[in-house]
């Protein structure tokens, strides 16, 4: 087994919490995203730990030219400060590619040339596992497991028509059998049996991208992460993330997911919905409804310096 992916060096003085809002630049902060940023920095400034600020632009294609300035400055706007420099994860390529070289050496990863046209709705059938009888959608059996190499075509890809072959191959992270089960601070016990659920997922695709699933555990356990604070839409990648971070011999952090902010119809608001941008003009007003949107009452300020240590103290209540 190679040698463990190393973590940075990191200040001290953290309490031994260390938090981070991760966004995608894909477009400006809006209200949903802000909730999910107040609630993280709420959270790390309540445990008097660190608060991370990590530009996730793995997803090359969806990235906004300057939306990560424009987020910086938001987040500056409404008062919030990180403790460390930024990290952008286009800039972190070697720590990624290090982590799937130690996933293939632990025989945890293998190619996959399945179109989604050829796949079924729901979770991967299992189709590309390699070893012989591959089972689908069930765990391996351990020598099947012991077989998968990557360098190894499975059965499934030497069957299928040279026409359908994909020129680069998906590769897929070969997943445990049985329940995660983990405590989310906002939520309560949660489980997910991940090979029944999700089935083995994909970590690099098939346009030599990596996968947001394995660039943000590699990150939250170089990083030191012991909090993630995120939207209620990412619980279900949790436990998919919980063995990820086994397989490195990263450590899981906790989690806190918060409601998801809708908009009039009900829709989740986001950048692909057209959620409009934080009118900055009206800080307080941002910072107030993002409050109000994670459940809690207007606080009594009259201006972003009195709402911050209001809503610390409440927070620290709620969420020791
Ligand atoms: N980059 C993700 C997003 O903006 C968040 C990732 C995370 O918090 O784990 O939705």
């Amino acid at each position: 087994m190679s040698s463990p992916i190393q973590a940075g060096p990191r200040v001290a003085g953290h309490r031994g919490y260390v938090g981070r809002f991760a966004p995608s630049p894909s477009g400006p902060l809006h209200a949903g995203s802000l909730a999910a940023a107040l609630a993280s920095y709420l959270d790390a400034r309540a445990h008097e730990g660190l608060w991370l600020l990590r530009i996730e632009d793995i997803d090359e294609p969806r990235t906004v030219p300057g939306a990560d300035r424009v987020i910086m400055r938001q987040l500056q706007a409404l008062g919030m400060r990180w403790d460390e420099e930024p990290v952008w994860q286009t800039r972190r390529h070697a720590l990624y590619e290090q982590a799937f070289g130690r996933l293939q050496a632990a025989g945890r990863v293998y190619a996959c040339r399945c179109t989604r046209r050829e796949l079924p709705p729901g979770p991967y059938p299992g189709t590309c596992r390699p070893g012989p009888g591959a089972p689908r959608n069930a765990p391996p059996a351990r020598a099947a497991r012991d077989e998968a190499h990557v360098s190894q075509p499975s059965r499934a890809d030497a069957r299928r028509p040279a026409s359908s072959r994909r020129a680069l191959p998906a590769w897929r992270f070969l997943v445990e059998p049985g329940t995660e089960v983990f405590q989310d601070r906002w939520l309560g016990e949660q489980s997910q049996d991940v090979a029944r659920e999700a089935g083995d997922f994909i970590i690099r695709r098939a346009d030599g991208l990596w996968a947001y699933q394995l660039a943000v555990v590699v990150d939250d356990g170089l990083q030191g992460v012991t909090d993630v604070v995120r939207g209620a839409d990412l619980l279900d990648s949790t436990a998919r993330q919980r063995q990820l971070a086994r397989a490195l011999d990263l450590p899981c952090p906790r989690t806190l997911h918060v409601p998801l902010v809708l908009d009039a119809q009900g829709r989740k608001l986001s950048k692909q919905n057209h959620a409009p941008a934080l009118d900055l003009n009206q800080p307080l007003e941002a910072l107030q409804r993002a409050w109000g949107a994670l459940g809690f009452t207007r606080l009594p300020a009259a201006a972003t310096d009195d709402f911050w240590p209001l809503a610390t103290a409440q927070w620290a209540r709620r969420f020791p």
